[in-house]
């Protein structure tokens, strides 16, 4: 593909409307938050009338998607795919510029949302619909599913291609049209997805992209007549208002909210291999990730051979450019998190808690990755999503003691337990109170073929990926054919 970085900071028309590229009303410009003297795009803010041109336009282009062959919209799917693959390196670099991941991740990211689009392609392909036997002789009973129609996807900035290709591919693979609006900051990976769309092949109106403000474009995204269904990933308190907005007209909604997942380490678990896993999982993505572990509850005789371990781990990792492959954690995306993971290592210091590691932010969105412990149950560390590259350690009495720490929180996304022993590695799976659980693994991981989402504040009890995204993005037909004589 040849539109690099530097193409599109010159150029914002970057609202996709009907396949023709358009400006909006002023830009947002964005920074390098490795650098934040290095301007990395300028993008179009839309306005409600381009939310309102793009539905038109994907109303317009949905009977007409929806009337191509399967075996068409999947041989789409794997050519988005296969571009991606192709152009995974100028992808990570456009990520990496958005939003600081490092560029290892980043890569790994393009390369896995490649995977989702081809198997997509594949899965659209599987046996659907249902027949049974009916009470009247001469009636033939069946289901087909059917897309829902004009879709609205709004991403988040921490995975910007992964987030856009979950929901976009199964959306455009099962017939439905798509307005999609991503985060303002991760624009321009938006923007590269779009683009390398069109290259695949795209028909004009299929997906429809809106760069611009979420909060300004709240009204016109959710209130448009033509809206048939809500895909959202982001933070819950707009996801609810996303939720309430829609619910007087049936619109279908998919909410994929935030996390404080629980670590459990039993007294039996390879310390080691939990320190190793531990360790990853707070910091990885610099902490940004709906899954990252934030909460650890270890049993009292190795919590502080457990802890030492960990603070040796996190002492190991890089912290750095994004940009060098050796660099293991970037900075936070942007200065607003920055300021926000901030206001939580000032809480910590102002409650007394015993920073073990870490504990400051660095310039430009860089932080230090931090080791807490002593921090109280009831403390908002403990309650709320930081969103940066904090754990808090706390030492428990024994397995149950464990499992009510891990669940006294109302969030549900994943959780994980570190134990030899089967049985209680059983015992956890069935105790914790997370849409998603682990033995031995760290809270975050995500195959693209196996059911992704949570249970209490963290979701709306839908889920994601494989065979489950065909439930969201269709809707069931039963059809009664009588053959009289
Ligand atoms: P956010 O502020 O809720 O934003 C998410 C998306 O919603 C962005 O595109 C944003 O646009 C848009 N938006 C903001 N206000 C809106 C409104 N009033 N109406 C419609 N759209 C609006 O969340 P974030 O800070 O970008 O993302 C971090 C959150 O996502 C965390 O809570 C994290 O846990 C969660 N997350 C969850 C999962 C999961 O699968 N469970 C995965 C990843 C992230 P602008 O950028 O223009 O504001």
């Amino acid at each position: 593909m040849s539109n690099s970085s530097e193409v599109r900071l010159a150029d914002p028309a970057t609202i996709l409307v009907g396949g023709e590229w358009r400006a909006g009303d002023g830009v947002h410009e964005a920074f390098d938050p490795s650098n934040l003297s290095r301007q990395t795009g300028s993008y179009g803010l839309a306005t409600e009338a381009d939310v309102a041109d793009a539905y038109a336009a994907a109303a317009a282009a949905q009977p007409q998607w929806a009337g191509t062959t399967a075996p068409a919209r999947a041989r789409l799917l794997r050519r988005i795919g296969d571009l991606l693959e192709a152009n995974s390196d100028e992808a990570a670099h456009a990520l990496t510029s958005d939003m600081g991941k490092v560029i290892r991740d980043a890569r790994g990211e393009v390369l896995r949302s490649a995977a989702v689009f081809h198997y997509h392609a594949g899965e659209i392909l599987m046996p659907r619909g249902e027949i049974y036997p009916s009470e009247s002789p001469d009636t033939f009973l069946y289901t087909v599913e059917r897309p829902l129609g004009v879709v609205c996807a709004i991403t988040p900035w921490n995975f910007p291609f992964a987030i856009p290709a979950w929901k976009l591919a199964p959306a455009i693979g099962l017939g439905n049209t798509v307005v999609w609006k991503p985060a303002l900051d991760a624009s321009g990976s938006a923007v590269f997805l779009a683009r390398l769309m069109l290259e695949a092949g795209l028909p004009a109106g299929v997906v429809n992209l809106i760069t611009g403000r979420g909060g300004a474009l709240s009204g016109a995204l959710s209130g448009d007549p033509r809206l048939a269904g809500v895909t959202f990933t982001g933070s819950g308190p707009v996801g609810a208002g996303l939720r309430q907005a829609v619910a007087d007209r049936n619109v279908k909604v998919q909410l994929e909210l935030g996390g404080k997942n629980p670590i459990v380490v039993l007294a039996d678990a390879d310390l080691g291999d939990a320190a190793q896993q531990i360790a990853k999982g707070a910091m990885f993505g610099t902490g940004q990730r709906c899954t990252a572990s934030s909460r650890l509850y270890v049993e009292s005789p190795v919590a502080d051979e457990l802890t030492a371990r960990i603070v040796a781990e996190v002492e190991r990792l890089r912290v750095g450019d994004p940009f060098d492959p050796s660099v293991d954690v970037g900075p936070l995306s942007s200065p607003a998190q920055h300021r926000k993971v901030g206001e939580y290592l000032d809480l910590a210091r102002a409650e007394g808690a015993d920073s073990l590691i870490g504990g400051g932010l660095e310039a430009e969105c860089f932080v230090q990755p931090t080791v807490l412990r002593g921090v109280s149950a009831e403390s908002r560390l403990l309650r709320e999503e930081i969103f940066g590259p904090v754990l808090a350690i706390e030492e428990v009495a024994d397995f149950d003691a464990a499992v009510a720490s891990a669940n006294d929180t109302s969030f549900g996304l994943s959780s994980s337990v570190f134990t030899a022993d089967l049985a209680k590695a059983l015992a956890f799976t069935e105790a914790t109170e997370s849409g998603m659980v682990h033995v031995n693994r760290e809270t975050g991981g995500v195959e693209a073929h196996v059911p992704f989402g949570g249970i209490k504040e963290s979701s709306n009890m839908s889920r994601e990926h494989g065979p489950a995204a065909r439930h969201f993005f269709t809707t069931t037909k039963t059809v009664y054919v009588r053959t009289p004589g």
